[in-house]
C-alpha cells in the first residue's frame, strides 16, 4: 500500500470500465472518486483536489480534451492521464498539447494503468513535495499546504501561484533556479512568449514581503545576480 494515500478521480462514463478502474485502484490502496461527465469532474475539483485524474476522452457532453483544458486554465497542475481510443495519434497529440501528462491507450491492461500511475505520482510527490508541506525557515514556517506563512508578528496568506513558487523552489534548496525555469514550470499553461520574466520578478517580490522580515535584505529568498532565485533552507 502506498505511504499516502492519495485520492484519484475517474472520469468515465462506462459503467464497465469504472467498475473495473475502481476495484483496481481500491485494491492498491488508493481513494477513488467518480466522476461519469466532465461538468460533474469540475464540480468535485471545486471542493476537493485529486491527486491524479484518468480521464476519458469521449464523455457525454463536454469532451475529456475541454476538461484537462479548464483544469488547467484554473493553474491546477495534478497529473492528467487520458484514456484515448485504439490509435488515436491525433488524441494523442492533442492531449499532451492541452496540459495532460500520460495518454493510455483502450483497451489497456490493468499492470500498465497501474504503473503509469505509480510514475506520474512519483513524478508530482517529488515536484510538489508532500514532505515538504511545512518548511521550517529559522523563525518562521511556510506552511504551504494552507497556504499561509506563520511569522513571529503574524499570519499571512499565499497566493496560489505563491505557494507553487516556493514549492518549485523548495524543490532546489540552496540551488539557483532561474526565472525561465520558475516561468516554464510554474506558469506552465499560461506560459506564453508574451510571458516575460518581469512576471517572475513582480511575483518574488511580493513574496519577499510577506516571507522576509526584512525585505530589502532577504535572507531566505535572494537574488541570484545574472541567474535567478534561490531559496536557502
Ligand atoms: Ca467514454
Amino acid at each position: 500500500m502506498p505511504q499516502n494515500k492519495h485520492t484519484i478521480l475517474i472520469v468515465e462514463d462506462e459503467p464497465s470500465l469504472i467498475f473495473t478502474l475502481r476495484d483496481t485502484l481500491e485494491n492498491e490502496g488508493f481513494e477513488t472518486i467518480v466522476a461519469e461527465h466532465g461538468k460533474a469532474a469540475l464540480e468535485i475539483i471545486e471542493q476537493t483536489i485529486p491527486d491524479l485524474m484518468i480521464l476519458d476522452v469521449m464523455l457525454p457532453g463536454m469532451s475529456g480534451f475541454d476538461v484537462c483544458k479548464k483544469i488547467r486554465e484554473k493553474n491546477l497542475l495534478f497529473p492528467i492521464i487520458m484514456l484515448t481510443a485504439r490509435d488515436q495519434e491525433i488524441d494523442k497529440v492533442t492531449g499532451l498539447n492541452i496540459g495532460a501528462d500520460d495518454y493510455i491507450t483502450k483497451p489497456f491492461g490493468v499492470k500498465e494503468l497501474l504503473a503509469r500511475i505509480q510514475a506520474r505520482l512519483r513524478r508530482s510527490d517529488d515536484y510538489s513535495g508532500r514532505k515538504n508541506d511545512v518548511i521550517t525557515l529559522e523563525n518562521l514556517q511556510l506552511d504551504l499546504k494552507n497556504a499561509v506563512v506563520r511569522r513571529p508578528d503574524g499570519d499571512i496568506e499565499l497566493t496560489t501561484r505563491e505557494v507553487e513558487v516556493l514549492r518549485y523552489l523548495a524543490g532546489y534548496p540552496n540551488e539557483p533556479v532561474t526565472r525561465r525555469a520558475l516561468l516554464e514550470n510554474v506558469w506552465r499553461y499560461d506560459y506564453s512568449p508574451n510571458t516575460s520574466t518581469r512576471t517572475v520578478d513582480v511575483h518574488i517580490s511580493k513574496l519577499r514581503n510577506k516571507i522576509e522580515l526584512r525585505p530589502d535584505d532577504p535572507k531566505h529568498l535572494v537574488t541570484m545576480h545574472g541567474v535567478g532565485y534561490m531559496l536557502k533552507m
